[in-house]
């Protein structure tokens, strides 16, 4: 399995969304953005080593073992899931949607408990999967084109069309929202993701009808790889309309988005003295709290 999103997506996914926090977590946050940011490809790092990592990245929803599924409504909780499909089917096939929930409850502990370490691990592995349940090619079986013929589609997608027209991306978030039902709003991102995944394969077969395979030898690290060609790339990311822009803009949205509710559900604790030891004199610490006393409302449960 590939990993998701190229590296340097995840590290910018991560950095973007501090950028986009409210204050004051913003503020604090800011002061380890470098860390997040470089620490954003970690738990892609951990698949080779820690056990049941991989199928925490992907959610394989239309996989036939998975049908057990269906009758459980559009967000099913895990027990509930285990017990119609089985523990191991379900690590078999990915546990994507509920590893964003369970990433979300240590984040929401860590900010609890004023515990620094913990809010920077949790954050930036919970950053990087809500991004990975970004890429379309995430939630299906068929992630790297292998069933349909369509071999190293997954790269493409989240790597090399990224490297040629990401910089021309307008990628800046300024809708950072509460989450109320984080659960339900992993499986909606999930399931907008699957929508996707015809198009990005279809357009596959059109690029290469019309421009043939479009593979060149290109030298990466020493290692000689094919890469589809930059024609071949223009017209298959024509073909996606701001697909992967719109997908990695939503992701941005969504990491920010996360950390800002866990760090509300964790009832806006102060982080001043967990991130600015040095920087805050005591009697900006009290200006601070008087100034949080009027604190953002914690919206109320439609
Ligand atoms: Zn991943």
């Amino acid at each position: 399995m590939c990993g998701a999103w190229g590296f340097p997506v995840h590290r910018h996914i991560n950095r973007s969304a501090t950028e986009a926090l409210p204050e004051p977590l913003r503020g604090w946050l800011m002061c380890e953005v470098e860390w997040l940011s470089a620490h954003a490809t970690d738990a892609d790092k951990r698949k080779h080593t820690v056990e049941r990592e991989a199928p925490r990245h992907y959610l394989d929803g239309d996989a036939p073992a998975l049908a057990c599924l269906d009758s459980l409504g559009d967000a099913p909780w895990f027990g509930r899931a285990a017990e119609a499909c089985g523990e191991d089917t379900l690590w078999e096939y990915g546990v994507l949607p509920w590893q964003i929930g369970w990433s979300y409850a240590q984040l929401v502990q860590a900010f609890d408990s004023l515990d620094r370490p913990a809010v920077l691990r949790h954050a930036t592995d919970l950053g990087h999967y809500v991004a990975d349940a970004h890429v379309p090619l995430h939630t299906t079986l068929n992630y790297n084109g292998q069933l349909t013929g369509q071999d190293g589609i997954h790269s493409v997608w989240e790597t090399r069309l990224p490297a040629l027209y990401g910089g021309g991306y307008d990628l800046v978030v300024s809708d950072v929202q509460y989450i109320h039902n984080v659960h339900e709003w992993a499986w909606q991102a999930l399931a907008h993701s699957h929508t996707l995944v015809p198009a990005v394969l279809e357009e596959e077969r059109r690029a290469s009808l019309e421009h043939g395979e479009g593979l060149v030898r290109e030298e990466r690290g020493g290692v000689v790889q094919l890469q589809q060609d930059q024609q071949w790339c223009a017209a298959y990311h024509e073909g996606m309309n701001g697909m992967v822009e719109s997908q990695w803009r939503a992701a941005i949205q969504g990491v920010s988005s996360l950390w800002f509710s866990a760090w509300i559900d964790a009832g806006q604790p102060d982080l001043t003295e967990v991130f600015e030891p040095t920087r805050a004199p005591w009697w900006r610490r009290g200006l601070q709290r008087l100034r949080f006393g009027k604190q953002i409302q914690r919206p109320p449960v439609p």
